[in-house]
């Protein structure tokens, strides 16, 4: 048993455990796969104050070994369900079997990557597929590869594949990007970025690997194949909070509905980071998110 039970060890369980352990309490984190989150997937972090420049890799390392020093106890298991325990305890069920209590938990769930849908999108994945150019961005040095996506992902994403690629072609569905206009600007700088806008991946080409996207024009419909090697899938996240109904509610994409003070309908239950309802998902508002949650815990079990 611990004081605080927090479901995800990305920037915001993490950063929430920090804060737990700081303020006296014992923090237990449970993770479904590795720690660190999204951010692990950055190949450089440029923008969180105080730092310059870092790896998405080093940043989640540091953290970890920050929330672990200070005495945090990871666990590598998925939370499957929250249930009332004994008197004002939480019991969180995993998928092991094992189940764990806590006087309050943190929902710092994260969220995960967004999937074209596309035929054979699975199968591909792994063979010339990939939702992480930090991860797999390496197999396909000298390569022509793809970008789909326009948010902060794909833009750093394109940037970092432009240093080694032979070629990227940056595919998005409109003109205007939500990426940072810094970013933008630097990429179309480059000599072997191609921009194919108002375009969509509409097939995936190639039988035992990738060997290039069909991509149609949303305006005319034309049709158009590029000949690439790699397609890194850079169109967003989603929440996965469905298993957690019971403690919190969610907004109807899936988020859990909770204003900045992180607290859920539901007392005891809290929440941080990119899982919740909020206008900005950046490594700085997870991060935020988990010391004002961790705080907010600490206070209502003392
Ligand atoms: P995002 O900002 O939500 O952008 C997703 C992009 O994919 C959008 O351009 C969107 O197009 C496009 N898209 C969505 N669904 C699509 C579909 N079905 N088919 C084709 N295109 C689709 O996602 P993100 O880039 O992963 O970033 C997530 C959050 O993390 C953001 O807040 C971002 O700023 C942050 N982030 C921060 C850093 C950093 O701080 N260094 C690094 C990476 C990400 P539309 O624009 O047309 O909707």
């Amino acid at each position: 048993m611990s004081d605080v039970l927090i479901i995800g060890a990305g920037p915001a369980g993490l950063s929430a455990a920090v804060y737990v352990q700081r303020a006296g309490k014992s923090a237990t984190v449970l993770e479904a796969m590795t720690f660190g989150g999204q951010i692990v997937n950055t190949p450089e972090v440029e923008n969180y104050p105080g730092i310059k420049k870092i790896s998405g890799f080093d940043f989640a390392m540091s953290l970890y070994e920050q929330a672990t020093e200070l005495g945090a106890e990871i666990v590598f298991d998925k939370a499957e369900r929250i249930e009332q325990a004994e008197g004002p305890l939480w019991r969180v069920v995993t998928a092991s079997g094992a189940s764990y209590e806590a006087k309050a938990v943190i929902l710092a769930t994260g969220a995960k990557n967004r999937k074209l849908g596309l035929e054979r999108e699975e199968e591909l994945t792994g063979r010339g597929v990939s939702y992480c150019a930090t991860c797999d961005g390496a197999f396909f040095k000298g390569k022509p590869v793809a970008v789909n996506g326009g948010g902060n992902t794909a833009l750093e994403d394109a940037m970092f594949l432009s240093n080694y690629c032979e070629k990227v072609y940056v595919i998005h569905r409109r003109e205007g990007f939500r990426g940072e206009p810094k970013t933008l600007e630097a990429l179309r700088a480059k000599e072997n970025v191609e921009f194919v806008l108002n375009a969509t991946v509409t097939r995936l080409l190639g039988e035992e690997k990738l060997s290039g996207v069909e991509v149609t024009d949303k305006n005319t419909g034309d049709v158009r194949e590029l000949s690439v090697e790699g397609l890194f899938v850079a169109i967003g996240q989603e929440p996965e909070n469905h298993g957690f109904e019971n403690v919190a509610a969610l907004d109807p994409l899936g988020y859990i509905s909770a204003g900045e003070d992180c607290l859920t309908a539901t007392p005891g239950i809290f929440t941080a980071g990119d899982c919740r309802t909020k206008a900005v998902r950046q490594l700085t508002t997870a991060a935020s998110d988990g010391a004002v949650a961790a705080l907010a815990a600490c206070s209502y079990i003392s």
